[in-house]
């Protein structure tokens, strides 16, 4: 008996065997399968993760663009800004005031007519655009009896001046400057007509300008006077629209620029062209 018990314990054993190894190596590979599936399972974790920094991170770049643009307006407002801004030309002061302004990294604002042209006054035109100074319709004519004679007239004349500027420069300036400025009375029946005109501009999408700050309406031979009217007049403004005349008779702006611009920077100002999407001065 038990003789015959051991051999067949031993063979049990011998056939046990395989199947205990067959069943650890499924459970060892049941157990490397799980270890995969949570590794894989960690990874689209991860992925997924990723995809919402990845989203999160473009909300907060759009987010910080937005705060820098604000950031950047703010202080473009809080600047001191002055814009010089010069009437009646082009003319033979043209040519030096460029000059003048590209010397003094400033850029300004023409606003121009067309009576009398040339050659020279067309090239003065396009130097004003080519320079990257804002360029402004101030009628074709300037004569305040036509002009103002009717709303017709005023813009018969407007629109000749428009397409002119445009075969010239190949701008049609949306930025305007009413000659006199918007609520000059130039006549009995001009008061009625201007205020038709500014609606007019409204409503056609045109920026009409005036100004704060008058550098010396009438000719004077005393660059000095220009300096003194022009900073006392700018004192306590934020933004200062300074309105100068490119004729002939007001060459001494050319001295009395430099001086300005000087004085105005150590106050802490800036100039620029106007740009009427930014800032622009109404009475
Ligand atoms: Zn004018």
């Amino acid at each position: 008996m038990k003789k015959i018990w051991l051999p067949t314990v031993i063979m049990l054993l011998l056939l046990a065997l395989p199947v205990l190894l067959l069943y650890r190596s499924h459970q060892q590979l049941l157990s490397m399968e799980e270890t995969q599936l949570q590794e894989e399972r960690r990874q689209w974790q991860l992925i997924d993760r990723i995809e919402q920094l990845k989203k999160q991170e473009e909300i907060l770049q759009e987010q910080n663009a937005l705060l820098q643009q604000e950031k950047q307006d703010l202080v473009i407002r809080a600047e001191k800004q002055v814009y010089l801004t010069f009437d009646d030309g082009p003319s033979v002061v043209t040519e030096d005031l460029l000059a003048l302004l590209l010397e003094l990294h400033i850029k300004a604002t023409f606003f121009v007519v067309g009576a009398n042209p040339s050659e020279y006054k067309e090239s003065m035109m396009r130097r004003i655009v080519q320079e990257g100074h804002s360029l402004g319709n101030h009628s074709y004519s300037h004569r305040y009896s036509t002009i103002y004679s009717s709303k017709e007239a005023f813009w018969q004349d407007f629109m000749k001046m428009e397409d002119y500027l445009f075969e010239v420069t190949g701008i049609r300036p949306m930025l305007t400057r009413f000659p006199g400025g918007s609520r000059g009375s130039y006549s009995n029946r001009s008061m009625d007509v201007m205020e038709g005109l500014r609606g007019d501009m409204d409503r056609l999408g045109y920026i009409y300008v005036d100004w704060n700050v008058l550098g010396g309406d009438v000719s004077s031979d005393d660059p000095d006077f220009f300096v003194s009217e022009v900073l006392r007049q700018v004192q306590g403004k934020t933004n200062a629209t300074v309105l100068f005349h490119d004729t002939a008779a007001n060459r001494e702006i050319l001295q009395a620029i430099p001086l300005i611009v000087e004085e105005l920077r150590a106050q802490g100002y800036h100039f620029a062209a106007l740009d009427p999407k930014e800032y622009f001065v109404r009475y």
